[in-house]
């Protein structure tokens, strides 16, 4: 059990994270997409930043940023940790670049403090994981791990008509990333704001994440009988809008009763013809539902399709659920989690075990490697908006926490 006092330089982490927040396109917040001028000048400031920590460090085939800290162990496996630094459009300072300015900070003053690591440890500033400019997502950690190997995705456009292969060609990266394959991780860390309203309304310092949620994304579309408002007797009715109304009010339902984490939502609804005097013949909803274990995710869809089934048939309305994503949980390291809670009481930092909503770099790792995931509180729970805020107590500790690990896996 380490009993060593650490105290990773906060103040540093703080500056780099404003500086980094200063490569954005105009306008409100942090706009810093895929392959831009600004996500360009990001990445070759963090990697100065990286040598300046006394870092080896090296840019991959899709733009993914590493800063190395050699073992003089002679083991072949890397304990990674980082984050990424692209964000959504008019986003916020933290999303993604507090993970990275965190790796570098934690790096630099283990390497200053206690010299090289016994295992090999890197940082990472993953390209892209929003999915903002480009409709994928994952483009950095998605290579590292393999989900990407080259091949067709590089053929989509953003809003500008430009592919992704035109895009990585401007910025001087072959079509093919396949070479940014790794197959020596051996761990993955990584720091994260919560996104969410759990430890600030618990007044927490930290989430110790144990899963990142699956998700199932759907398309219904109802179609019942457009009629004149006015003409067409209640008793006669096959409104689809009605119908609808009836299976999301369920869903709400259903997903109160199943309880955390369970989330339910529909996201955007349309009604045809979407005209005040006539019924709705016709109507096109989304649903997004997410739970950390996948029987209980396949079992609540199962539901779901049962009852809107039982709605569509009692009111004469037809149904067809079309299924647009399916993501597996990811599980977090129970060991690391475990080593994370300890090492919040050996620190004294107030903390819970949670489960994360948000898909995050760390669920790529999961299936490959030991892989773990620390949140701090944001206020508000406000993300992906100019106005998202941690502040510089609730940054520094968990620093202080990714440090602690850092420490134990690579030194002991
Ligand atoms: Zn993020």
């Amino acid at each position: 059990m380490s009993q060593v006092k650490l105290q990773a330089p906060a103040g540093e982490m703080l500056r780099l994270l404003e500086e980094l927040a200063a490569f954005s396109a105009p306008g409100p917040g942090v706009t810093r997409l895929l392959y831009t001028p600004e996500w360009s000048g990001a990445q070759h400031f963090l990697q100065e930043k990286m040598l300046g920590a006394g870092l080896e460090t090296r840019t991959d085939a899709v733009g993914n940023v590493f800063g190395r800290l050699s073992g003089t162990g002679g083991h072949d496996k890397v304990i990674l940790t980082g984050s990424h630094i692209d964000t959504v459009v008019h986003g916020g300072k933290y999303d993604g670049a507090y993970g990275v300015a965190a790796a570098v900070t934690a790096l630099g003053y283990l390497r200053d403090t206690f010299g090289p690591p016994r295992r090999t440890l890197e940082a990472v500033s993953f390209c892209e994981e929003e999915g903002s400019r480009f409709p994928v997502t994952f483009w950095g950690s998605g290579h590292v791990t393999g989900l990407y190997s080259g091949g067709g995705a590089a053929d989509c456009t953003d809003l500008e008509g430009i592919t992704l292969r035109e895009a990585m060609a401007a910025c001087g990266y072959p079509a093919s990333g396949a070479a940014a394959l790794r197959g020596d991780i051996g761990a993955y860390v990584e720091l994260h704001i919560e996104q969410g309203l759990v430890l600030e309304q618990a007044a927490l310092q930290i989430g110790v994440v144990q899963a990142i949620a699956g998700q199932r994304r759907y398309t219904a579309r109802i179609g019942g009988a457009a009629g004149h408002a006015g003409t067409t007797p209640m008793g006669l009715r096959r409104d689809a809008l009605a119908g609808a109304a009836e299976m999301l009010l369920w869903l709400e339902r259903a997903a109160q009763d199943a309880g955390d984490p369970l989330v339910a939502t529909a996201g955007r609804l349309e009604a045809y013809p979407g005209t005040p005097n006539v019924i709705p013949g016709e109507v096109h909803f989304t649903l997004d539902i997410r739970h950390s274990e996948a029987g209980i995710l396949e079992g609540f869809c199962r539901a779901a399709a049962d009852a809107f089934a039982a709605v569509a048939r009692r009111r004469g309305l037809t149904l067809a659920l079309e299924e647009t994503l399916a993501t597996a949980p990811a599980p977090m390291d129970p060991e690391l989690a475990g080593r994370l809670e300890r090492l919040c009481v050996e620190q004294g930092l107030t903390h819970r075990r949670m489960v994360s909503g948000a898909g995050h770099d760390a669920q790529l790792f999961a299936p490959r490697c030991p892989a773990a995931m620390i949140f701090v509180p944001s206020r508000g729970g406000i993300s992906h908006a100019p106005e998202e805020y941690s502040s510089p107590e609730e940054l520094a500790a968990g620093l202080n926490l990714l440090t602690a690990l850092l420490y134990e896996l690579a030194y002991l």
